[in-house]
């Protein structure tokens, strides 16, 4: 086995919550390993506005989590480049009259949230990791294995044959991560028996910067405003449904599919004029019974996955970066070891009660609005009508969906 290079830190995955990590952490006399499988650049990212040119995957930033990606001097990039801000959010039954409306103004905020295409933020971070000179990037790099023995660094093989070794491991490699698998966390996990389809979609009317929700009996559907021009209005969806119907959905030519997802959305917006490619995610809610043990973390969808329905994933997961990241220079600047199980528990015990409590209550909805029973359709209309004409309850959620309570 080749001798292995020393660091401080090694991060696993360079995705959103690794790259901000890496960036959280660099510029503070840490020396951080960052490996990545796909190759971490800077893309151009397409200019204009056409159907075909957003990416599919799009995330629902909250105010929060746009205050920690400017503290980490991606924001200016990600705001520069085509993006779009929500101020209102509409959400309501299908099986009813019930519907609820959030309004930035309620809570004196220019905007709920901002809709950001994720290889925006990627590349922002990747400016940003690319440029510092204390992060070494192993990109394409995919790690082979990683063993921890007491009192010792943590070791890590790459498929290339190099070897890392570090006083702590992060594991930032996403929902189906290898480190947790091969360092033994346990998890609990439930498959909703649901995927959820993204695209593009071109709709007749003003999006009104109003991020849309209908529950069907069949699961969640979301259209989220992009940026527009030229009276060209465009949505990126996230329709969930139950495995059994995604197939013949996927199977639709572009006009049958328009025509679904027109009804589906009670053409709310007028004509669904277009949609790009549609893809599926299965989704799988998972949690990791611990976040840490001597010498390795789990951060962001390593530690914990959660239904799309409220878009909270990744702003979970940046919360868990800035976090860990306090955590571990609080230590450094006191001499402590960051893979010191005591500061690692202190990461955990910080963010673990947030993350259930959103994921729990995320479940929650989910489970609410899929009952077709009378009894249950009444009382959720009854009591989204009933909330609706709460302003103080209201502010509540808000303040705390945007990351803010
Ligand atoms: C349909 C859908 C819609 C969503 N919408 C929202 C939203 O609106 N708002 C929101 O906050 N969240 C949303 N989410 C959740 C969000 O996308 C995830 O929480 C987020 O992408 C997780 O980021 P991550 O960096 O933890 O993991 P990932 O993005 O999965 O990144 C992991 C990285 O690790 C790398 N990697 C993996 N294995 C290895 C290996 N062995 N060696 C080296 N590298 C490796 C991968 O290449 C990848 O780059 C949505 C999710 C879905 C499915």
């Amino acid at each position: 086995m080749a001798e292995p290079q020393c660091f401080d830190i090694a991060i696993i995955g360079a995705g959103i919550a690794g790259s901000a990590l890496a960036a959280a952490l660099s510029g503070n006399g840490l020396s951080i390993a960052l490996v990545e499988a796909a190759p971490l650049v800077v893309t151009d990212l397409p200019e204009g506005i056409a159907l075909d040119s957003f990416d599919p995957r799009v995330s629902a930033l909250t105010p929060r989590s746009a205050g920690l990606l400017q503290s980490l001097g991606a924001w200016e990039k990600i705001a520069a480049y085509r993006h779009c801000p929500y101020r209102h959010m509409t959400v309501w039954d299908a099986e009813g009259t019930g519907q609820i409306e959030f309004d930035c103004a309620e809570v004196d905020a220019p905007a709920l949230g901002h809709i950001v295409e994720n290889r925006s933020i990627v590349s922002a971070l990747a400016t940003r990791v690319l440029a510092a000179t204390d992060i070494t990037l192993f990109s394409p790099a995919r790690l082979e294995s990683c063993e921890q023995r007491e009192s010792e660094p943590v070791r890590v093989q790459l498929e290339s044959g190099e070897a890392l070794a570090a006083d702590l491991l992060v594991a930032a490699d996403g929902a189906l991560s290898r480190v947790r698998e091969m360092i033994g966390f346990d998890t609990r996990e439930w498959d909703y028996g649901h995927r959820a389809i993204v695209a593009t979609v071109e709709v007749e009317h003003s999006h009104q910067h109003t991020a849309w929700q209908r529950f069907l009996p069949s699961g969640p559907l979301a259209l989220l405003p992009l940026p527009s021009q030229e009276q060209r209005y465009y949505c990126s969806i996230v329709w969930s449904m139950q495995d059994e119907l995604v197939d013949n959905v996927l199977a639709l030519e572009d006009d049958p599919f328009c025509s679904e997802l027109e009804m589906a959305i009670e053409g709310r917006l007028g004509r669904i004029l277009a949609a790009s490619p549609r893809f599926a995610f299965p989704l799988r809610q998972r949690h990791a019974v611990d976040y840490v043990k001597p010498g390795i973390a789990l951060v962001a969808d390593a530690a914990h996955t959660i239904h799309p329905l409220a878009g909270q994933g990744i702003n979970l997961g940046l919360q868990d970066v800035a976090v860990l990241a306090e955590e571990v220079l609080a230590g450094h600047a006191r001499g402590i070891n960051p893979g010191q199980l005591a500061l690692l528990s202190r990461y955990q015990r910080r963010r673990k009660g947030e993350n259930l409590l959103m994921m729990a209550a995320m479940d929650g909805f989910k489970r609410l609005f899929e009952h077709q029973a009378l009894p249950l359709r009444w009382l959720r209309n009854v009591g989204m009508r009933g909330m609706n004409q709460l302003p103080l309850v209201k502010q509540q959620l808000m303040r705390h969906a945007m990351g803010l309570g």
